[in-house]
């Protein structure tokens, strides 16, 4: 099947690692134009040789720190400069700290809005308008599967996930007439940096043995897996494709079967 990605234009966040990453190498593969942002653009240089050899016609690394809002504007302007535009946005940030209600103070909840939440607004309000101008676009919200069914010890992700997902289905109802398409994906356990360090919370937290913290996140998972970030980041380039114009308002489980939510 042709996804019709061919030099399509797209912009990666918090791309560096993880879903993020392969997020980008599968759009590569498809043949779209890559830019990535990061904390560190000189850390991506590797990642950028990966893009390439994967099929990408283009590929460039931009500066975005999702803690700063003054870098988001200004990294989206560059990348829609050196591409001539934008299509598709995959808007990605990093987990928020995990831990009961009680252990976290406002200032946690103050961090997570501004590192999870208000960055994929900002992002937003810079992409949008370049994909009207081009008469088409994709936006994907990389959220949790906790959005579909709530998890121990994930409140701020569980609570300011479900906000992005009020997100993007707004955004959905506003663009689609304009030929944008806005959904969230909503990973269970995927073998990540992150999931390393949520299964490494839980054993420092809870004094468990290894297999037991990955026995919490993987017993109620019928797959009995972690997901491999490759097929997470094929689905990304199917919803980014043009195959999938009628496709928008969703927030779709890639979970193993974990949530088994209508
Ligand atoms: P990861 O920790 O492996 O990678 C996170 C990426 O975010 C890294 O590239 C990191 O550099 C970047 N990042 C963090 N803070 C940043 C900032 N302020 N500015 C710019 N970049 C920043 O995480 P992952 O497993 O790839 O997860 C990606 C997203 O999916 C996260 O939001 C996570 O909460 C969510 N998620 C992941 C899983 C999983 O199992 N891996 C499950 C549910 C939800």
């Amino acid at each position: 099947m042709d996804l019709g990605l061919n030099g399509k234009r797209a912009l990666v966040t918090a791309a560096s690692r993880g879903l993020g990453r392969a997020s980008a190498l599968a759009l590569a593969a498809e043949g779209a134009r890559v830019a990535v942002a990061g904390r560190r653009v000189e850390a991506m240089a590797e990642l950028l040789d990966e893009l390439r050899a994967a099929g990408a016609p283009e590929a460039i690394a931009v500066p975005m720190d999702l803690a700063r809002p003054e870098t988001l504007r200004a990294s989206v302007d560059q990348v829609a400069t050196a591409f001539g535009g934008l299509d598709i946005f995959v808007g990605n940030t990093g987990g928020p700290a995990s831990g009961p209600f009680l252990s976290v103070p406002r200032a946690g909840w103050e961090t997570a809005l501004n590192e999870t939440l208000l960055p994929l607004v900002e992002l937003s309000h810079a992409v949008l308008p370049k994909m009207q101008a081009g008469g088409w676009g994709r936006i994907i919200f990389i959220t949790t599967v906790g959005v579909k069914v709530v998890q121990p010890n994930m409140v701020l992700s569980d609570s300011l996930r479900l906000a992005v997902v009020g997100l993007a289905k707004s955004l959905s109802i506003e663009f689609a007439h304009e030929g944008i398409m806005v959904n969230c994906l909503c990973p269970g356990p995927f073998a990540t940096d992150r999931m390393e360090d949520l299964i490494r919370a839980s054993m420092d937290r809870d004094g468990l043995s290894r297999a037991a913290a990955e026995t919490l996140w993987l017993d109620e998972v019928p797959v009995g897996k972690f997901g491999d970030p490759r097929d997470f980041g094929a689905v990304v380039a199917t919803l980014a494709s043009e195959r999938a114009g009628f496709i928008t308002g969703t927030a779709i489980a890639l979970d193993g079967g974990k949530s088994r939510a209508y």
